[in-house]
């Protein structure tokens, strides 16, 4: 086990979302030692299956692919340093609720309808386990799918909740992405892909139109996580993600069913919505979650 009270609790919609976003901070801070739960809402059960060898689990088949992906954030977790998985409600409460306008949102337990209860669970294990950091994400849940914007509502009504009821968190933090290193990023393996130079975009993948992948202004970023000493194991937990995402051999991208080339960043971006500031460093941001607490 490597939960426990008083460290870092990150509310995530689907297993794969706590590698995308936040996997280098997750294997950041437990390789300090600090106590790391990952709380995931939903098996994923509407996720596109990426290769033929798990096709036939997907929903609309043998819909057993939220099983499945419990298996691989298992690995994930375990390459991070931080399981074992702990699902909202125990696991299978509620389903993903697929992409907006799907008729998954339809079917029975599904996350988008699940109420008073998900907030009622979500308290409960802030109470449990009295973090100093909560990530979340943003209003939008970084790029409008309504089990990540549900997961925002939860998590920032079980923070207000909690506080009440004897614990308030002192950080709370949405997880984002910086336009700018987002657009740096892409621009350089545009270049190399042009130049025919090592690491350029792997075959059937394309470059993200601008706009296309969800990020901030860079003004709105509070706090920059130095992941680069953790990348090998954040691409071992991308990797563990097998029916979800791919990694580009390079290590340097990775891409989900669209074969969209997305970074691996070797920094990880956060906003500060509850609590204060830590110090911050040269570039008027902060460098740890955890700054200023002690
Ligand atoms: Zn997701």
């Amino acid at each position: 086990m490597t939960g426990g009270t008083g460290g870092l609790l990150l509310v995530h919609a689907h297993p794969d979302d706590e590698s995308i976003t936040t996997g280098g901070t997750i294997a950041h801070y437990r390789r300090r030692g600090v106590p790391v739960t990952v709380l995931t809402c939903t098996l994923g059960e509407e996720g596109e299956v990426i290769g033929d060898e798990w096709a036939l689990l997907a929903a609309q088949h043998a819909d057993q692919l939220g099983g499945y992906r419990i298996l691989e954030l298992t690995h994930a977790l375990a390459a991070l340093n931080a399981g074992p998985p702990r699902f909202l409600g125990g696991a299978g409460r509620w389903r993903d609720s697929g992409m907006a306008g799907t008729p998954a949102a339809h079917k029975p337990r599904v996350f988008v309808r699940s109420g008073d209860e998900a907030v009622r669970a979500l308290t409960d294990a802030v109470l449990e386990l009295r973090p100093r950091v909560v990530v979340g994400y943003d209003p939008n849940g970084g790029y409008g799918h309504p089990d990540h914007i549900r997961a925002h509502e939860i998590t920032t009504a079980a923070v207000q909740v909690a506080a009440g009821e004897g614990w308030d968190t002192p950080k709370y933090y949405w997880t984002v992405t910086d336009a700018d290193m987002l657009r740096l990023h892409t621009a350089a393996l545009a270049r190399r892909t042009a130049a025919g130079l090592p690491g350029a975009l792997p075959p059937g993948w394309r470059l993200p139109a601008e706009g296309e992948l969800a990020s901030v202004p860079s003004d709105a970023v509070t706090t920059t996580i130095d992941v680069s000493d953790v990348l090998t194991a954040k691409r071992a937990a991308l990797r563990a993600h097998a029916t979800q995402v791919t990694v580009a051999p390079s290590g340097r991208e990775f891409a989900l069913s669209n074969k969209v080339a997305q970074p691996v960043l070797p920094e990880e971006h956060f906003i500060l919505v509850r609590g204060r500031r830590g110090p911050l460093g040269p570039d008027g941001r902060e460098h740890d979650l955890f700054a200023g607490l002690g």
